[in-house]
C-alpha cells in the first residue's frame, strides 16, 4: 500500500471550477508549494485534513486506500497531540480533540502503535528506488518517534501521579513561544539573529497596537488595521432585473450536478442546523428536518456512504424541500457563474440575488406550515437562501483570490526569468 500526493492533487483539478466541493481545504498553495512554503504548517494541514480522505473514500476505487490511511493516521496523531482545550472535542464531536482523562484511553493504544509504524517506516526501502524515497529525513523520522513518545509518557505520568483530572496535550508545546520569535524577527527586517535590544523594541511595538483597538456598537471591537482596509473603492450596484435566469434548468441534473448531491444534502443539513437558534421553535426545525433512514431512501448507496462518514453521528438531516431550495440557489448562482460572471463583483449581489432566487423557490410551491407558530417553510426558506448565498460566495470569492494567486506568482517567475 502507498500513499500519494497525486491523487489530492487529482480530485483538486477535478474540483477546481466548482462552487460547492467535497474537497473544501484543498488549494493550489498546499498541493504545489514552494521550498519555503513547504514548512509552513496551515499549508500541510490542509492536506492532512479529513474532509480529503473523506472525498477520496467516494470515489471507492482501491487505489486510494493507502492515501486514505495514511491522512487518516497524521490527522489522528496531530488531533491527539493538538488537544487544547477541555471543551472542545465534545462540543465539535471531535473524539481524537478530547482531553485525555484516564489511562484506558484508546488513544494511547494508537501513539504506541504509532511509534511502532513509524520504526518500521524507517527501516522500509522500496527496491529500485533511491534509498530516501518515500521516506522522513532522519531528523524528522527521529523527532517523531521522539515527540509521540515523550508525549504518551507525560500523560500517563500525569494521570498516575497526579490529581488532575484530565490532561491537554497541547499545552506542552513551545509555538506560542515560536509564533512571538517570529514576530520579533519579522518587525526586526526579517533577521535570523536579534539583539536585545531590538527584542525590547518589537515587544513594546507589539503590546502598543494590540492596545489600538477601535470599538463600535454595532461591530464590537476590532483592529486599527482592519479599519483602515475597508475603506477600498465600492463597486456599482445591481438590480434584479439584470438577472435573466431563464436558461436555468431546475428539473434536470447533468451528470456532474448529480455527482454532488450528498453535498446538496450535506450542506441543507449544515443550514438547518446554523439556523437552529434563530427559529427558535422545534415544530418548525422538525418541520425542516428528517429522520436519517427517510433521506438514505432517496439517495443513492454511495451517497448514504459519503453521509455517513462525515456525520459524526449528529448531522442534521434536512427536510426534503429544503434540499430542493438549495438545488434551485446552486443552480442559480452556477448559471449567473457562467453567464454573466461579472454581475457577482457589484456591491449589492446578495441582496439582489437573493430576491431572485426566492421568486424562483415561490414558483417551486413549496408547502407545509408550523402547527405552533403558524410560519410556512417558505417563510423561513428566506433565511436558507441568505445562508447558501453566503456559502457560494463565500467559496467564489477563495477560488477568484487562488486562481488571483497563481497568475500572479506565474507572471513573478516569468519577470525573474526574462530578468536574468
Ligand atoms: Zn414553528
Amino acid at each position: 500500500m502507498h500513499a500519494s500526493l497525486g491523487h489530492l492533487r487529482d480530485i483538486y483539478r477535478q474540483e477546481s471550477k466548482s462552487i460547492i466541493k467535497y474537497a473544501p481545504k484543498l488549494t493550489f498553495k498546499s498541493l504545489y508549494p514552494s521550498n519555503i512554503e513547504r514548512q509552513n504548517v496551515g499549508l500541510c494541514l490542509k492536506i492532512f485534513d479529513a474532509t480529503n480522505a473523506n472525498a477520496l473514500k467516494r470515489l471507492n476505487d482501491s487505489a486510494y486506500d493507502g492515501t486514505i490511511e495514511f491522512i487518516q493516521i497524521i490527522n489522528k496523531w496531530w488531533s491527539i497531540m493538538n488537544v487544547k482545550s477541555p471543551r472542545k472535542g465534545y462540543e465539535q464531536l471531535e473524539e481524537n480533540s478530547k482531553p485525555f482523562e484516564k489511562l484506558s484511553d484508546d488513544r494511547l493504544l494508537f501513539l504506541e502503535k504509532c511509534i511502532e509504524w513509524i520504526k518500521e517506516w524507517k527501516k522500509v526501502s522500496i527496491s529500485g528506488q533511491k534509498k530516501k524515497l518515500g521516506k522522513l529525513t532522519s531528523e524528522t523520522f527521529c523527532s517523531f518517534e521522539h515527540t509521540t513518545n515523550t508525549i504518551k509518557d507525560i500523560i500517563i505520568h500525569q494521570l498516575q501521579s497526579s490529581t488532575n483530572s484530565y490532561v491537554l496535550t497541547g499545552k506542552y508545546q513551545t509555538d506560542p513561544l515560536e509564533g512571538r520569535f517570529g514576530q520579533y524577527r519579522q518587525l526586526c527586517g526579517g533577521n535570523y539573529s536579534i539583539s536585545v535590544e531590538q527584542i525590547l523594541q518589537a515587544e513594546k511595538k507589539l503590546r502598543i497596537t494590540s492596545l489600538l483597538k477601535l470599538h463600535s456598537k454595532k461591530y464590537g471591537s476590532f483592529h486599527l488595521k482592519e479599519f483602515l482596509c475597508d475603506f477600498s473603492e465600492k463597486e456599482a450596484s445591481v438590480h434584479t432585473s439584470e438577472f435573466d435566469i431563464k436558461g436555468v434548468d431546475f428539473y434536470n441534473f447533468t451528470e456532474e450536478e448529480e455527482d454532488l448531491i450528498p453535498l446538496y444534502v450535506y450542506l441543507s443539513g449544515y443550514a438547518v442546523y446554523k439556523l437552529k437558534p434563530y427559529l427558535q421553535c422545534n415544530d418548525c426545525i422538525k418541520l425542516l428536518s428528517v429522520e436519517k433512514e427517510l433521506i438514505f431512501e432517496l439517495t443513492s448507496s454511495a451517497a448514504k456512504e459519503y453521509l455517513l462518514d462525515v456525520d459524526k453521528g449528529k448531522l442534521t438531516y434536512p427536510d426534503e424541500d429544503i434540499v430542493k431550495i438549495f438545488v434551485a440557489s446552486y443552480k442559480i448562482f452556477k448559471f449567473i457563474l457562467t453567464e454573466n460572471e461579472g454581475l457577482l463583483h457589484l456591491e449589492n449581489i446578495r441582496t439582489a440575488l437573493k430576491k431572485v432566487i426566492l421568486e424562483k423557490i415561490h414558483d417551486l410551491n413549496i408547502t407545509g406550515i408550523c402547527d405552533t407558530c403558524q410560519r410556512t417553510k417558505e417563510d423561513h426558506s428566506q433565511k436558507f437562501v441568505s445562508v447558501f448565498i453566503n456559502i457560494f460566495l463565500n467559496n467564489y470569492s477563495k477560488l477568484k483570490n487562488s486562481s488571483a494567486k497563481i497568475s500572479k506568482g506565474k507572471k513573478r517567475k516569468l519577470d525573474i526569468i526574462s530578468s536574468s
